[in-house]
């Protein structure tokens, strides 16, 4: 994929009337106040300056909030802004993010006159029950039209998915993913629940009527439904909250979270997951006792086939008693590996035989 620069601009919960049990957006976003337009062109001139790569696609990202919920007046003002910057040739394009409810053909025209080209829908789970439970205020239903009126109109689509909603199975989630690969997004955002200050859902864990998922379950989970939109070549442009001084450990001072399965590389973790079982597939298909392999890859992909803290060469180790030996090649492409058996069970059986003659 060709590489960009994003410049994000947070607007925090403006007009949005709902409140979701997972969500405060002050906390998440860090923004407690009102963006204005000027604001718009300090983050971008900001970004602008420190970029390195003057050839690099730019595009403006409005996150947070639901953008086409705020006061049309200030949604024009800041797209307005993030627009003088398009015209300058300055960068390239505007992404937001909203929720389903609020897309229609009018907002659909008035984005694209301002030169929107990608919108992501909150979506967070395909099952009614589930949206109703973490107060949503939507349906599927909605994420089904407003998904089918964004790519209509020629927009790129966006999803954002979570795991570990309050009453939301594995089965539940491997199937928002379906659902959604019916709709042809793009791109996804897959966010792991966790608790942060000050929401419905801090009261339902306290109350003990909320169990966040444990880390290994977050792991597996978004392995799952990663898995399902890496086939469906649906890009998964993220996956974990992104770490800030509010969204860090919950043991830090600053942090707001309460409670879950956060790490900061946590997307690394997943795909180091995702490594292990297809070495252990692949050593598996050998059919015969192995001992030593000989694991080659793109350099760029060595940390996460070791894992965190080495975790995947241990875990090989103890559970199947193989060594490792890993060695980077450019020629090798990104996401694929070659192994070789370099030691089997009989070579070291054969080993032994020869220590023993002499
Ligand atoms: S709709 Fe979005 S901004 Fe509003 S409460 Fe829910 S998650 Fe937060």
């Amino acid at each position: 994929m060709k590489k960009e620069y994003i410049i994000p601009i947070f607007v925090p919960h403006l007009g949005c009337p709902h409140k979701c049990t997972f969500c405060n957006q002050k906390e998440i976003s860090g923004e407690t106040k009102q963006v204005t337009a000027q604001d718009v062109k300090d983050t971008i001139e900001f970004y602008l300056k420190n970029f390195k790569d003057d050839s690099r696609y730019v595009e403006v990202a409005f996150f947070g909030g639901s953008f086409t919920g705020i006061d049309e007046k200030i949604q024009n003002e800041l797209l307005e802004a993030a627009n003088e910057y398009i015209s300058a040739g300055k960068v390239g394009s505007i992404r937001i993010s909203t929720r389903p409810d609020y897309i229609n053909k009018d907002i659909l025209k008035r984005l694209k006159h301002y030169n929107v080209k990608t919108i992501e829908l909150g979506v967070q789970s395909s099952n009614d029950y589930i949206l109703a439970k973490c107060q949503r205020g939507h349906t599927f239903d909605d994420v089904k039209k407003a998904s089918f009126l964004i790519r209509w109109k020629g927009f790129t689509l966006g999803h954002q998915m979570m795991v570990g909603l309050p009453e939301s199975t594995k089965l539940d989630e491997i199937n928002t993913a379906k659902q959604l690969i019916k709709l042809k997004p793009k791109i996804v955002r897959i966010y792991p629940v966790l608790v942060i200050k000050d929401t419905e859902l801090e009261r339902e864990y306290k109350d003990g009527e909320y169990q966040p998922l444990t880390f290994e379950q977050a792991v597996e989970r978004s392995k799952e439904v990663m898995q399902l939109f890496n086939k469906a070549k649906v890009e998964v442009i993220r996956l974990g909250l992104q770490n800030t001084e509010e969204i860090s450990d919950p043991n830090s001072e600053q942090s707001q979270v309460v409670a879950g399965p956060f790490h900061p590389a946590f997307r690394q973790l997943v795909e180091s997951s995702m490594w292990y079982d297809e070495i252990v597939a692949k050593i598996k298909k050998f059919n015969v006792k192995v001992m030593q392999v000989l694991i080659t890859a793109n350099p760029e992909n060595i940390n996460t086939i070791i894992g965190h803290k080495k975790e995947n060469v241990k875990k090989l180790k103890e559970v199947y008693d193989v060594d490792v030996i890993i060695k980077p090649d450019e020629s090798i492409k990104k996401g694929k590996f070659e192994i070789e058996i370099e030691k089997t069970y009989e070579d070291i059986l054969e080993e032994e035989r020869e220590k023993l003659k002499k």
